[in-house]
């Protein structure tokens, strides 16, 4: 973006024109919109700049641009469609610090006037750098046609209303209210004549007054393994909500972008084994914020559900009466499983699945080893890097095929996704000469299908 877009401030201030035909007439019809004081220098003006200067629109000067006439003026516009004479009034304004247009000269221009639709105070400026008038006249034209006419008259009513809105307190209660104004209320008013319109604000702020008496609230999602698009549309929704979303370092970039802009982020930082808030920080805080009225969004990784100490998290919430629900989210090992083209659970195969965790509170989990050492055995084990070595040993004590199937996903559902097919005898070798570093969910029992048929080192060579 070379040419950077501001609005400028006119009332008070000066715009000097030089040039009398039609280029300047196209310039000085936007140029009226504006508050300032406009300067024409012409000694030939076309008729109509005669008229303007009559009705007090313009000041007209029936003579050349000289030295000095641009003093104090914010912006020049060279308009005499003469390359000569527009390089000389050009240097002149320069000098005395205004910045330059010359009309139809990108090149030498300080800057461009944009297309511009207007619905005053709501102004639409359209720019291409000079790249494509057709593209900028086809955009203009098509917000002209979207956007009502009355809506400047509405944007007006509205400004005047902004104190009195201050009434609501800060953020969504008075984002909200102004929604409602500007897109439902408001338009409907309208339709009833301006004069109804300031009543029906009234209204609508005692309304939202009522409303905001209500209480925060704490949505618990799960923000599934990654994939932005493996996303509910609850989780969606919730997230375009939310006044505050509390996160875990687990869940993507591409997810968070997805939160209402003007919602607070807050990363709760937990994950696996490095540095995080305690628990009970996280919960304080998520108390904390649905005790001020805000929406809440806790948002966790994969399915909350999934060894996520949801319940702490309920507990506290539940103990400061503050209202809750859950809104479900893929675990990543139902974006593992699909990754390696398996399913959980198969005929004659499995008829059960286990979720494990290689470590928990006290150290690396114990689970019932004797069961799953079983021929045909399943399960996803989250959280099991640090701890395969002491799955491995606890499922080879209690006679596990040393040969059985087990697969690593790490990263699964994103674009890093990577699989490595191994078994529970290579294990720990697989892992070391793996290095992953980031989440990886490992498969007790299963192969990922494209590979099944091949030998293990095969699989193992091409997936490293
Ligand atoms: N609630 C989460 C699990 C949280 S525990 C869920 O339902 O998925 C964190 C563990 O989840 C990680 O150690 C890893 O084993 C697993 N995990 C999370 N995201 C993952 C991903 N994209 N790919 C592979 N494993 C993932």
């Amino acid at each position: 973006m070379n040419h950077f877009p501001i609005f400028l401030a006119t009332e008070g201030r000066s715009i000097v024109l030089s040039g009398g035909g039609e280029a300047a007439l196209a310039k000085l019809r936007l140029l009226m919109k504006s508050q300032a004081t406009i300067h024409v220098f012409a000694a030939n003006p076309d008729a109509q700049i005669e008229t303007w200067a009559s009705e007090g629109k313009l000041v007209l000067h029936r003579r050349a641009l000289q030295q000095c006439d641009t003093i104090g003026a914010a912006l020049f516009y060279a308009a005499d469609e003469d390359d000569a004479e527009d390089a000389r009034t050009a240097a002149i304004a320069k000098t005395s610090g205004a910045l330059v247009n010359i009309v139809d000269n990108l090149h030498d221009s300080e800057f461009i006037t944009p297309a511009i639709v207007d619905r005053d105070p709501v102004t639409v400026a359209i720019g291409t750098e000079g790249a494509a008038p057709v593209l900028a006249r086809a955009i203009k034209a098509d917000l002209e046609e979207r956007l009502p006419t009355t809506l400047g008259t509405l944007a007006r009513i509205g400004k005047a209303f902004r104190g009195a809105a201050d009434a609501l307190p800060f953020g969504r209660p008075r984002r909200d209210f102004w929604r409602d104004y500007y897109f439902t209320s408001g338009p409907r008013a309208m339709a009833g004549g301006e004069d109804a319109v300031r009543p029906a604000l009234d209204d609508l702020l005692e309304t939202h007054l009522a409303r905001t008496a209500r209480e925060g609230h704490v949505a618990f999602v799960g923000a599934g393994p990654g994939d932005p698009e493996l996303l509910t549309l609850k989780a969606r929704r919730a997230l375009d909500e939310a006044d505050v979303v509390i996160h875990d370092r687990l869940i993507s970039k591409a997810i968070l972008e997805l939160a209402r802009r003007e919602a607070v982020m807050i990363d709760a930082g937990k994950e696996g084994f490095g540095p995080s808030m305690t628990q009970s920080d996280i919960n304080a805080l998520i108390v904390e914020h649905a005790r001020s009225g805000a929406q809440v969004v806790r948002l966790k990784s994969g399915d909350a559900t999934v060894f996520g100490r949801l319940d702490e998290e309920i507990d506290a919430v539940s103990d400061a009466q503050i209202s809750w629900h859950i809104v479900p989210g893929i675990t990543s090992a139902s974006a593992a499983v699909a990754a390696i083209g398996q399913s959980l659970t198969k005929r004659n195969r499995n008829s059960s699945v286990r979720f494990l965790t290689g470590h928990d509170m006290k150290g690396f989990a114990d689970h019932d080893w004797s069961a799953l050492a079983r021929p045909g055995e399943v399960a996803a084990i989250y959280m099991g890097k640090k701890s395969a070595r002491f799955i491995q040993g606890r499922l080879m004590m209690h006679g596990a095929d040393r040969a059985t199937p087990v697969t690593l996903i790490e990263n699964a559902s994103r674009p890093e996704q990577r699989i490595v097919g191994t078994t529970l005898a290579d294990l720990p070798q697989t892992l070391t000469d793996a290095d992953m570093t980031g989440p990886a969910l490992m498969f007790y029992g299963l192969a990922p299908r494209a590979a099944a048929a091949q030998p293990i080192a095969q699989i193992l060579q091409e997936a490293l």
